[in-house]
């Protein structure tokens, strides 16, 4: 049974990096998933993993290899940054210009750049998270983000609605990218750093990738159904 799941994991893994195939990075999201599950993603050659909760990252950051490139992907509190601030290498919840000042300040502590994505508001629900347009364009605008120096906008992320309306999340997206390239052009014209769009998981990367995502986040199809 064992041996099924490694080779489950390594050929989901497999799979979906031949259809990304350059396009984008996939960042897998190991959410609710052991640490011994983490592993067999690892031995697969996936680096690069997500998960939404602080606890649970900082438990299975300390218990894995150290070269494992940590993405928090859910909602961050304020007074839990200082937890992740010694190892994360993304954010991708900013929602906030607070939380963009606490995430800077617990980085210069750890004498790091951590690196942030603003996560943006693109769905027709009530209960996601992320900043819409106007807030987006409020929080560049503030004059004293020039002075936070130890944190790094790299991009947008968002997540599309939870429909099958394929038509929709396909919009969503494409919405988001243009919002990027706006931001892009208005205020990181000359920064290279600045090119990372997070979106797409299981049920919607295709569509993602095809939308010019950079970053996709995906769990239950590699991991199975949590
Ligand atoms: C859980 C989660 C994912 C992955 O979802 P799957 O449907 O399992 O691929 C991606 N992004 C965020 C923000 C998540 O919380």
């Amino acid at each position: 049974m064992k041996n099924f799941i490694i080779r489950m994991v390594a050929a989901n893994i497999q799979k979906i990096n031949d259809e990304i195939s350059n396009r984008a990075k996939l960042i897998a999201v190991s959410k609710t998933k052991p640490v011994e599950t983490i592993l067999e993603a690892y031995q697969a050659g996936q680096r690069i993993f997500g998960e939404n909760k602080v606890q649970e990252m900082v438990a299975k950051q300390i218990a894995l290899p150290k070269d494992i490139e940590w993405h928090l992907i859910g909602h961050l509190q304020s007074n839990k940054v200082k937890y992740i601030a010694p190892f994360v290498a993304m954010i991708h919840s900013v929602d906030s210009y607070k939380l963009l000042e606490i995430i800077n300040k617990e980085a210069q502590k750890n004498k790091r750049i951590i690196k942030c994505l603003l996560q943006i508001f693109i769905a027709h629900e009530e209960s996601k998270f992320g900043m819409d347009r106007t807030e987006v364009l409020e929080l560049l605008n503030n004059p004293a983000l020039k002075v936070l120096d130890s944190i790094e906008i790299c991009g947008v992320m968002g997540m599309a609605s939870n429909t099958d309306d394929l038509v929709q999340i396909r919009n969503e997206f494409r919405g988001l990218k243009q919002l990027f390239t706006e931001l892009k052009n208005t205020f990181f014209l000359n920064q290279s750093s600045f090119r990372e769009i997070s979106m797409g998981m299981s049920s919607d990367y295709k569509i993602a990738l095809e939308e010019g995502s950079t970053l996709i986040r995906v769990g239950s199809l590699i991991f199975g159904e949590r």
